[in-house]
Order: structure tokens, then sequence, then C-alpha cells
């Protein structure tokens, strides 16, 4: 049996015939860029997340920048951000000319250590990005305190976790700015490139707005220097069609989590059961173990097909090997021999995670 680590074909066909028809009345209408199908998404992400605003960008990367580029974050400034990310989470505060300071993980969670931020802050930070990696929330409380106490924005990183909540809220409006990725494999995923930006603030609502349309809110007239960062009217009508089968998608991830879970708890790896059942949406169902690349094999031979997030945490990458080689990362750079993501997804089929469960338990046997 083939286990595929996400199945985005077999997502398409599910909704074929709804995409198929409404593809072909997108491109009969003649109309490419804005538009109503990009306003429509737009409304229907942000009531569904319970959020004011919601603007759409370009990908998860600009949503990001343009989030903090909104803020004011420029050269000087200092953003801090979890050692144990995807880059696009530095990148971000590189590319406004901010310098990204990193903050160690909690080891049970993935997720950044609340406790040791503090620490990491100076009279240049502006802000923290906390990201809901594998579709888990940050604890968002003690950092909103740690952010109100000191006078800094909170930028949440949500580019996986579309429908989690945190303490019955869904993510999409606890910090200032909510930052999404649509790229194909997100828990919502468009059929190319897309990314938003969510907030319940109206001001800096108009500043994305503005930063992503050439520094225009009329045509024409120019105030700032923005740049052109859109979601495409076709990828936001996609969107709209997969937004509503969101939350039962995120279910069946949920399903497989606990069945991973519950089945693997005496097999030789360390599960992640600091996550919480009910309120992430399991984008990962990331394990860790020793000797992860001889597993990772033993795995691929079966046709189990796994991924490793991250192989090289952004401080390792020599787009910032020297300046941070002072850093002491611990955490991050031992999540990054250890993790493995184990397939998960809402087309897995339940006799895949089966068979995925079998082959681990005759693995360590
Ligand atoms: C995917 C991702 C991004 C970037 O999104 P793109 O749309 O690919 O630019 C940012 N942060 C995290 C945590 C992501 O997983």
């Amino acid at each position: 049996m083939k286990v595929p680590f996400l199945d985005l074909q077999a997502q398409y066909l599910e909704i074929k015939p709804e995409v198929d028809s409404r593809l072909n009345e997108f491109l009969k209408a003649g109309s490419y860029i804005g538009g109503e199908y990009l306003k429509n998404f737009e409304e229907n992400f942000s009531s569904f997340l319970g959020a004011n605003y919601c603007i759409g960008v370009a990908n998860g990367l600009d949503a990001l920048e343009i989030s903090l580029k909104a803020l004011g974050i420029g050269k000087g400034d200092e953003v801090i951000v979890p050692s144990h990310t995807f880059i696009a989470t530095w990148l971000a505060v590189s590319n406004c000319g901010a310098n990204p300071i990193p903050v160690e993980p909690k080891q049970s969670s993935f997720s950044i250590d609340p406790s040791k931020i503090e620490s990491a802050i100076t009279k240049n930070t502006k802000a923290i990005i906390p990201v809901h990696l594998y579709g888990e929330p940050a604890e968002l409380d003690s950092i909103l305190k740690i952010a109100k106490t000191n006078n800094l924005f909170v930028v949440e990183d949500a580019a996986q976790a579309h429908g989690a909540s945190y303490k019955s809220k869904r993510i999409g409006s606890h910090g200032h700015l909510v930052a999404w990725s649509f790229y194909p494999g997100k828990n919502l995923g468009a059929f190319g490139d897309g990314g938003a930006v969510t907030t319940n603030n109206l001001e800096l609502a108009k500043k994305i707005r503005e930063i992503g349309n050439y520094g225009s809110q009329k045509k024409y007239i120019n105030d700032v220097i923005g740049r052109n960062s859109r979601l495409d009217p076709m990828q936001a009508l996609m969107l709209d069609i997969k937004l509503k089968k969101l939350d039962e998608w995120n279910d069946r991830r949920r399903e497989i989590a606990k069945k991973y879970l519950t089945e693997l708890s005496d097999v030789g790896i360390t599960l992640p059961d600091g996550l919480n059942l009910n309120d992430g949406v399991w984008h990962l169902f990331p394990v860790l173990a020793n000797n992860r690349d001889v597993l990772k094999k033993y795995l691929d031979k079966n046709s189990i097909e796994t991924l490793i997030h991250y192989p090289i945490p952004p401080h390792k990458q020599l787009a910032y090997a020297s300046e941070f080689s002072s850093f002491n990362l611990e955490i991050s750079e031992k999540l990054s021999t250890q993790l493995l993501s184990l397939p998960i997804g809402p087309q897995l089929e339940i006799n895949q995670v089966d068979f995925v469960i079998k082959i681990l338990k005759k693995y360590f046997n």
C-alpha cells in the first residue's frame, strides 16, 4: 500500500464538481483581478474566524512582511521569533530591515516558550511573532500579556492554523495582526499561492491594503512606497469552496491524530501528546525519534511518505549562520535531528493510517 504524505489530488476530486463549474464561471466572467470573488472570500474568511477585516495578499511571507511594515517596523528594530519555525517567519523580519531575535520552544508543544521571551526583549524590540506551529495555537495569553507590559505588537504567524481555536475563540484576531498562507499544502490551501492578513483594527487593515496595492488607497494616488501583493480572485473563489469544508477536514485530521496517539503509545517514538486534540488543527503530526533518518528510510521503503519539519533550523542556514554563530539554540537543533512528520490529511484513508501504525510497530519489534 502507498501512503502519500498529503494527497492534494484526492482533495480536488472530493470537491471536483463545484470546483470545475465555478472555475468555468470565473473564466467566463472576464474580470481577473480584484472584484466580487475576492471580496466574498475576504468577507467569508473573516466572519468564519470572527475577525473584523481580512485583506488578501499574494502569499504567507508577504502577509507577514506587509504586517510588519504596516506596524512601522524597519531598520534597527528587533522582532522576537521562534527559533523553531519555517524560515519565512524570520525572512519577513529581515526583509523589513529589522533583526529576528530567536527564542527557544517548549519541547512538549514545539511552540515558543513564553518564559524565555522577556529576557530577549531590549529597548529595540518592537514585536513578537508567535507561530501556531503544526496547527497548535501558541500560548497567546502569556504572550499577549508580555507584549502589553512591554508595549510590543503581536503578529501571529497562522500559516499552519486555519480553523484552530485558542480558549474557544478562533485564531484570527487575538494579536494586532494575523498572517495567513494559502499555499496548497496548508489546511486551507489554494490551487497555487495565496495569503491574507486578518485583524480587528481598521487603521491597520487600511494600511495593509494600501501597502499591498502600490502604496495607494485611491487609484493613481500613492502615499507610501508600497508593492503589488494581491490574492488572485480565482484562488479566492477556490478558497471559498474549500472554506466550507474546513471544519470537517480539520475534524478528520483530529481523528487521525487521535488514532496515532492511541495506537502508537507503546512504540519507541515520542508522540506529540503535548498538543491539544480539540483546539489544534493538526497541520502536521510530528513525532520524535532517535535515529530518525534510519526510521525515515524504513518507512520510505514501505511506501510511506514522511517529511522533516524542519531539517535545518533558520539560525543554521547559510543565510543566517554567520550572524547567529554565537547563538546556542539547543532545543531547536535537537528537534531538527529528531522530528519526523507522519502522513496526515483529510483525504488519508483509515486503512492507510492502520498501515502506517502496523509498519511502525513492526519496525520497533
Ligand atoms: C507556509 C508558511 C509560511 C509561508 O507561506 P507562503 O505562502 O509559502 O509564503 C510562513 N510561516 C509558516 C509557519 C509556514 O508554514
